[in-house]
């Protein structure tokens, strides 16, 4: 039976995969991602269901289009892969349970704004998107979990509200410090975005360690490229930190709980 469940979430996550490639060309482009079925970007011939298999039409096609021979972007395997990795995680870690749904829109979200971000340097957004984790963690609180209405708005509608101004403000401080746009709005979006699927505590971690990632990154590249300007992307260090904050949320409030050192200051101030 288990043998089954993970060749069926391989499956799904190279078919998600392959639908976020579509995402991911289209979107930047304001195109349909429903319609019309996929194109080769060179000659725009429509490519067969028998040349659209995940990974496999690939290896198969020897990375080239079948009609013009012109080399396919090796970023559409990796997306594959990827999206199907980390949905195989998401399946070991939660199970096929509601926090599977949920950490699955996250994933995908992320998927789509790491790389979109990488080459466009844009997030892009688009306010219905709000919705799906409002509906997930409402539907979450007050019929599966039951921890009710007050608990969702604290924990999650604070979380989208404490990342967006959080955020905002550090784009609003940050500017004539930097004398340029340090933060794009999609950063402050995509923060509101994270506290509405992960809640408050959430925010913190993910901008410490999306920071630190990014700050790590951006001195390999001005090495690497030996150039003083590094206009490197801030969306995709803030979806491998999310995704990190989802995969190991418990391991981190655990040992790095400083939320509890102000519980601790409060108890502190309180007796003396
Ligand atoms: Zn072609």
């Amino acid at each position: 039976m288990f043998v089954i469940q993970i060749i069926f979430i391989l499956v799904l996550g190279l078919a998600l995969g392959s639908f976020l490639n579509v995402c991911i060309y289209r979107i930047p482009r304001d195109e349909s991602i429903a319609w019309p079925p996929s194109k080769c970007p060179h000659c725009q011939t429509h490519i067969k269901y028998y040349d659209n298999i995940p990974l496999i039409s690939y290896i198969l096609l020897g990375g080239r289009c079948r009609n013009c021979k012109e080399k396919i972007s090796i970023i559409y395997p990796v997306v594959e892969f990827f999206t199907a990795m980390l949905i195989m995680l998401l399946f070991l870690k939660f199970g096929l349970t509601f926090n599977f749904v949920i950490g699955l829109f996250l994933i995908l979200s992320l998927v789509i704004v790491f790389f979109i971000d990488l080459e466009h340097k844009i997030i892009p957004v688009n306010f219905y998107i709000f919705l799906v984790p409002f509906i997930l963690r409402f539907t979450e609180a007050m019929f599966l979990t039951k921890t009710g209405i007050f608990f969702f708005i604290i924990e999650y509608l604070g979380g989208g509200l404490f990342g967006f101004i959080l955020l905002g403000l550090i784009k609003i401080i940050s500017k004539p410090i930097f004398k340029r746009d340090a933060l794009g709005m999609g950063d402050v979006y995509l923060f509101l975005y994270l506290g509405l699927f992960l809640g408050w505590k959430s925010i913190i971690y993910i901008l410490f360690l999306s920071s630190i990632i990014g700050a790590i990154f951006s001195v390999i590249y001005v090495i690497i490229k030996r150039t003083k300007e590094s206009e490197v992307p801030f969306g995709p260090f803030i979806s491998i930190a999310a995704a990190l904050y989802l995969f190991f949320s418990e391991m981190i409030l655990e040992k790095f709980n400083f939320y509890l050192m102000f519980e601790d200051l409060i108890f502190i101030l309180r007796h003396s």
